[in-house]
């Protein structure tokens, strides 16, 4: 029996005599004075005795076990899921209950459904003294051949406030009827007809329809430049997996931020999906992991949580925007869903097909060793150009400074200011891209030196000004901008450091004060419908002048947006990530492709203090493919992925002698084996993070290495103190 708790394996229950399990069945058992859900992982068929797969539970004698309380009504996790799981645990060194715990993530979906009520015409003749109004006349029309039907749904459809139907339910002529009622998302019609398509998008869609004939598993890359209509292109697999009758998954890096794919999907198939994120109520989640679990939801919309959900039939699974780093999870258990996305294929023996303008290495490199096939769309829809990109070298066009009063610090070029006039006079659209929230960055004092740091951890506060606060974009702090300094006491010394987007937007309307801006951030937009809204005003013109953090760069088509300026292209070059290069160049590739998007040209200005680098050159040179051979290059030099293999381990305590001493244990016993170095322990770069002081260790391994097997017995030879955490992350993708 496997629960959904960080132990280390599986546990041992008696099954009671007409209880019936199998493999897969979600059960509830008792643990100390506790009742929890489980799931069956084993049967032992000789004496009907759940057994435990021998990952760590003791066996005690039969008359020791405790008996299965019952069984959860909803359908057993296929074996397919359950190796998953295991593949899943075994990767990540992440407990298998832990990973179960993310297969299991709407513990109210493992209850019986609940009643709910429905609405039907009693069947009687109407009495003579009915008063029949036309609200009424209605309603009654509505139902008069329907089956029953929930009171909101009536009165939409009848155009009537629901009491028009509790009226008559009082006359007798409408019954309410409590029924369980399992929730169904609507099926796509695959039959639908989609645009349609260009020659090299038909012969894409065609060899990913290929795939979905073949029933067997696959992998390919579909990396077409943006706009080139990948997104079409893979719904026409779509549309050949739900024709086969099996479920759909795609995986989208930022679900909140989907609402134009949404419109597109029920533009295609008539229906909205099914979506999974971590925004859903837990009525949501509960209704969408059942209908997923019953078959009942034909395609899923989700982050990459959306993995873990209990499909019973899974044909076909979509990563869009494959490189994002959106798709690994940080804390908890540490995955990437694009890579996790890829096992579960194979286990399912399924096709996968990862999207993206800009592959990552890691794609890039399973396609050239013949492990995944590539289908490339090398245009842009409807003759619409790439726009064209140009470097300002910052280091000769230093932004001038503006005639305001308090030094009127400045970051726009003037060239860049000159395209800014050129595009709004011509009726067009700006977006100016800066990743950076807030007002600044950093708050110094000017008498003393002193920069406002969170107290909590490594890091400065960034002040927030449209807020009224300082904020930790680490651990959430948040306090008001101090009149003073807290360290010298001066006055008025305070001053903001560096630019954010809310600054950006400052500038922007001394500057062009006629120009209509919006700000689009994860600040302003606070959820979905925010987002939606902002999207929705882009695209009707009713802004002119756009400022935006990464969250613009992703999938938005805005068609009169024709120039793109980037404020400080060099921003996340450097720094201690391997993938710095690769994720500056995708970042601003994928900034740039929101520029020009119709039939009119776009144009991109990259603001650079460093116009030679390889990552300035490519993007402005046009030249991916050199840009790629380079970069792979180093990386194998180097023996980093995706030619070589990493592993961080992190130790966290709120005390720090208490992590130092652990470190240093686990720095003697670290494995010896040719083929693996262990580096560090180095106090990680965010050294405190939410009071917890951090060491690093990377562990670096030969591409065929077997990683886990050396990590394994040197971490489990720990035993930490209780508020010392390990953190174990097989392919770090965050190097802090
Ligand atoms: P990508 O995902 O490659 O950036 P999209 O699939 O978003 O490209 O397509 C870009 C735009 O072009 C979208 O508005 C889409 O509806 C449109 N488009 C793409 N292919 C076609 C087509 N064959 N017919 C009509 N419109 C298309
Ligand atoms: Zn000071
Ligand atoms: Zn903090």
């Amino acid at each position: 029996m496997l629960l959904p708790l960080p132990l280390a394996g599986a546990y041992d229950y008696l099954v009671p005599e007409g209880l019936e399990v199998e493999p897969g069945s979600v059960v509830t058992v008792p643990l100390g004075q506790r009742e929890l859900f489980g799931v069956v992982w084993d049967l032992l068929p000789d004496d009907g005795r759940a057994a435990s797969d021998g990952g760590g539970g003791k066996v005690l004698p039969l008359e020791r076990l405790r008996p299965v309380i019952g069984t959860c009504p909803v359908p057993p996790l296929t074996a397919v899921a359950r190796r998953f799981l295991a593949w899943v645990s075994d990767y990540t060194l992440a407990a298998p209950g832990a990973v179960l715990r993310m297969a299991l993530s709407s513990p109210s979906a493992l209850e019986p459904p609940r009643p709910v009520t429905l609405y039907r015409r009693a069947e009687r003749p109407l009495p003579s003294e009915l008063r029949l109004t036309p609200a009424r006349r209605r309603v009654l029309e509505e139902m008069a051949e329907s089956p029953a039907r929930p009171l909101a749904e009536i009165a939409a459809a009848a155009a009537v406030g629901t009491s028009v139907v509790k009226g008559l339910e009082k006359a007798g002529v409408v019954e309410a009827v409590s029924v369980l009622r399992e929730a169904r998302f609507a099926a796509p019609d695959p039959e639908r007809s989609g645009p349609a398509l260009s020659d090299s998008q038909s012969a894409a869609a065609a060899a990913l329809r290929q795939t979905i004939a073949a029933d067997a598993f696959s992998v390919t890359l579909l990396d077409g430049v943006t706009g080139s209509g990948k997104t079409e292109v893979y719904f026409e697999a779509l549309a050949a997996a739900l024709a086969t009758g099996r479920q759909a998954l795609v995986l989208l890096p930022e679900i909140a931020l989907s609402a134009q794919w949404l419109e597109r999907f029920e533009a295609r198939f008539g229906v909205a999906p099914a979506l999974w994120h971590s925004d859903l109520t837990s009525a949501q989640r509960r209704a969408t992991w059942r209908a997923v679990a019953y078959g009942n939801a034909p395609v899923v919309v989700g982050a990459r949580s959306a993995l873990f959900l209990p499909f019973p039939d899974l044909g076909l699974i979509v990563v869009d925007e494959e490189h994002e780093s959106a798709f690994k999870q940080e804390d908890g258990v540490p995955y990437h869903a694009r890579d996790m996305a890829v096992v579960r294929a194979q286990l399912g023996g399924i096709p996968a097909i990862l999207a993206s303008a800009t592959p990552s290495l890691e794609t890039l490199n399973n396609v050239k060793a013949g492990r995944y096939a590539e289908l490339s769309l090398p245009e842009r829809h409807g003759g619409a150009r790439l726009p064209e990109i140009s470097l300002v070298d910052l280091r000769s066009d230093k932004p001038p400074r503006l005639e305001t009063p308090g030094g009127g610090q400045a970051w726009l070029s003037t060239a860049l200011r000159a395209a800014i006039a050129e595009t709004l006079d011509a009726g067009e659209q700006v977006l100016l891209f800066l990743n950076r929230r807030g007002y600044a960055p950093l708050t110094l004092c000017r008498a003393c030196g002193h920069r406002l740091q969170c107290p909590n951890c490594t890091a400065w506060l960034v002040e927030h000004r449209l807020a009224g606060r300082l904020q930790c974009h680490h651990c959430g702090f948040s306090g008001r901008l101090p009149r003073n300094c807290p360290e010298c006491g001066s006055e008025g010394s305070l001053v903001a450091c560096g630019p954010g987007v809310e600054r950006l937007a400052e500038e922007t309307r001394v500057l062009f004060p006629e120009a209509r801006s919006g700000l689009m951030t994860s600040d302003t937009l606070t959820g979905p419908d925010a987002a939606a809204d902002m999207v929705r005003a882009v695209q009707q013109h009713e802004i002119d002048l756009l400022i935006g953090t990464q969250i613009v760069a992703k999938g938005h088509h805005f068609p009169q947006l024709t120039l793109v300026g980037v404020v400080d292209a060099d921003l996340g070059l450097f720094g201690g990530d391997l993938r710095a290069a690769e994720r500056t160049y995708q970042l601003l590739h994928q900034v740039a492709g929101r520029a020009g998007r119709a039939e009119r040209p776009g144009r991109v200005l990259l603001q650079t203090s460093e116009p030679e680098h390889p990552v300035m050159q490519a993007l402005a040179g046009g030249g991916r493919d050199a840009f790629l051979a380079a970069e792979s290059e180093a990386r194998r030099e180097a023996g980093l992925p995706p030619f070589g293999r990493l592993a961080a381990v992190i130790l966290s305590s709120p005390d720090p002698g208490q992590v130092d001493a652990v470190a240093a244990a686990l720095a003697r016993s670290a494995p010896r084996q040719p083929g693996l170095t262990v580096l560090g322990p180095a106090p990680a770069p965010l050294a405190v993070l939410r009071g917890r002081h951090r060491r690093r260790f990377l562990v670096k391994a030969s591409r065929g290495f077997r990683l886990q097997a050396a990590l394994l017995p040197w971490i489990q030879a720990i035993k930490p103190p209780s508020n010392l955490r390990l953190q174990v992350d097989i392919d770090p993708y965050s190097f802090l």
